[in-house]
């Protein structure tokens, strides 16, 4: 049969994907657990801790990862979820944990329709937050919060949302309303549904039963809330309607207003409510930027691109698993699609869907999904892939790095092997690296000085290779840009400055700002740049 938009239509109504954003320990780990039990991907809460582990320690991942309890790596989970008559897929596509911001965040990010913030009732917005928040602006994602630990002590209700509007400048609409706070929190009333929900301290895994309510002059409030709570929750309430907007779809799809609720990932109280909410107002999987033309999921043909790309994820294979995001049509395994940046046919024989439970061959797949795709490194972050159409997704930015090392191998007669390594992680997006017109060795940009760290564990235990980081005459690195004339010049009179990146790009290395400045004083047709896009 055909696949006419018709018959695309409802598949991807039902897809929703999203990543989580928070501050370490807000409770994202957590969370996640919790989506996948109701979704049924686990029998029982805790198992992805323990499968996440054992996943790790079988892969690439090393001991300064779990040193540190960071994740270095991102990945994503999918799971269905039925609520009502309904059955949704959700994708979840997680972003790394750790606090130095990379790129790769950045590039998560690309491949979602939304975002889930989560914040700890205590803590309120935190950096971490605070920044993905920031990221996720630039493409004005909707963003779903869930303001967790709300069976501890935690901040008054209105100080939480008040904080969230001032700090990220974005309308905040309660979907729900806690009645009790720290040990005295017995559940929320749902503003959405008019239901009121009673959290089971005793079973953690329990989902709270819900209570229909007619409103709240319905006399069922006070024989389930105690007296005083009703008092202060009536009062609160009333205020919270008086001050604050109602849900307004269409803003939250727009990114600016950003209902939350409030709950207790570890309780599993509040999870259900956030899931439907994601469900009922999360976008659908949204068209794709794309030159020469925009790329809409109910087209026939399918469409995806590259947005991270993880090496020796099973270290006894070489392999690198392309992480893919598809924009359109119908993928069934076993099709041949365009890799457009070469114009090669590549035949997609065993991608892989990261169903929760464990990695599977995906048979299919729609707009939305994200498939894995291994490959011997043909396959580069920010590729298209299509059915034969020449298309090229747009925004999936590259960044000047912010540090720069020399990297040398221990045993200098190892040159070409460190080379190799360092491509390898360039090309995953792990790091920048600089070959210099003049000089032997490599420099090597990243974003955060953490990444140096965790290059030279990976060189050692994927490659076998001690290597040194040292200190560069260099400081910044910017691409330079012009035509083809002005730059030849340009690069002739500045030779000992001049680098190729790992994609064989021109690029100016300085430790002047004031070198920087002067070249746009005296090239007018040169222009150094701090980003480009990968195509
Ligand atoms: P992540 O770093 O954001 O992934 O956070 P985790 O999910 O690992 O949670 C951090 C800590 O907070 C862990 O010790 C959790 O058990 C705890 N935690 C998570 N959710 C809750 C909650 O709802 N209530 C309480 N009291 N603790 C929680």
């Amino acid at each position: 049969m055909l696949d006419t938009p018709l018959v695309l239509a409802p598949e991807i109504a039902r897809r929703r994907t999203f990543a989580i954003i928070s501050h370490p320990d807000a409770g994202k780990t957590t969370l996640t657990e919790k989506f996948l039990l109701y979704g049924g991907a686990i029998q029982m809460a805790g198992q992805v801790r323990a499968k996440g582990e054992a996943r790790r320690t079988r892969s690439d991942f090393m001991q300064m990862e779990k040193d540190r309890g960071i994740s270095v790596s991102a990945s994503a989970m999918s799971f269905d979820f039925a609520t009502g008559e309904d059955s949704y897929r959700f994708n979840l596509v997680d972003t790394p944990g750790h606090s130095d911001f990379s790129e790769d965040t950045y590039r998560t990010l690309t491949a979602v329709d939304a975002a889930v913030m989560v914040i700890d009732g205590a803590k309120g917005v935190e950096s971490q937050t605070q920044k993905l928040f920031e990221v996720c602006r630039l493409r004005d994602l909707p963003i779903l919060t869930f303001c967790n630990k709300m069976d501890r002590e935690s901040r008054d209700t209105f100080e939480i949302i008040d904080e969230i509007q001032e700090n990220l400048a974005i309308d905040v609409t309660p979907a729900s309303w806690p009645i009790g706070r720290g040990r005295d929190f017995i559940g929320c009333y749902d503003i959405l549904r008019d239901e009121l929900q009673l959290m089971d301290r005793a079973d953690r895994n329990t989902v709270a039963s819900a209570v229909k309510i007619k409103g709240l002059d319905d006399p069922k409030l006070a024989e389930l809330v105690p007296a005083d709570l009703l008092e202060t929750f009536l009062e609160e309430i009333e205020m919270a309607r008086e001050l604050m907007p109602p849900l307004n779809a269409q803003a939250l799809l727009e990114g600016t207003m950003t209902p939350i609720w409030f709950g207790s990932a570890i309780n599993s109280f509040g999870v259900q409510e956030l899931m439907d909410g994601i469900a009922t107002y999360g976008p659908e999987p949204q068209p794709q930027r794309a030159d020469p033309r925009a790329i809409s999921p109910d087209e026939k043909k399918v469409a995806g691109f590259v947005f991270k790309v993880q090496a020796n994820m099973d270290p006894k294979h070489r392999d690198r698993v392309a992480f893919v995001r598809l924009a359109s049509g119908h993928f069934k395994r076993g099709m041949k699609l365009t890799h457009v940046r070469s114009k090669k046919p590549m035949a997609i024989s065993n991608p892989v869907l990261f169903l929760a439970s464990d990695r599977e061959l995906a048979e299919e797949a729609w707009a939305g999904d994200i498939i894995g795709i291994p490959n011997h490194g043909q396959l580069r972050i920010g590729d298209t892939l299509t059915e034969g159409e020449a298309l090229r997704v747009a925004g999936i930015p590259s960044f000047a790095p912010e540090l720069l090392q020399t990297c040398r191998a221990g045993d200098p007669m190892k040159a070409k092997h460190l080379e190799k390594a360092l491509m390898q992680f360039a090309e995953e997006g792990a790091a920048k690296v600089f070959k210099p017109t003049f000089g032997s060795g490599f420099i090597v940009g990243v974003v955060g000085a953490l990444q140096f760290e965790v290059l030279a564990s990976r060189i050692e235990m994927e490659y076998g290779l001690p290597v040194r980081f040292e200190a560069s005459q260099f400081t910044s690195a910017r691409w330079v840009q012009g035509q083809k004339p002005a730059v030849d010049a340009f690069v002739a009179a500045n030779k000992q400055h001049i680098a190729t990146d790992n994609d064989g790009d021109t690029v100016f290395l300085t430790r002047l700002q004031w070198d920087i400045d002067r070249v746009g004083r005296d090239y007018p047709d040169v222009s150094l740049t701090g980003t480009k896009e990968m195509m």
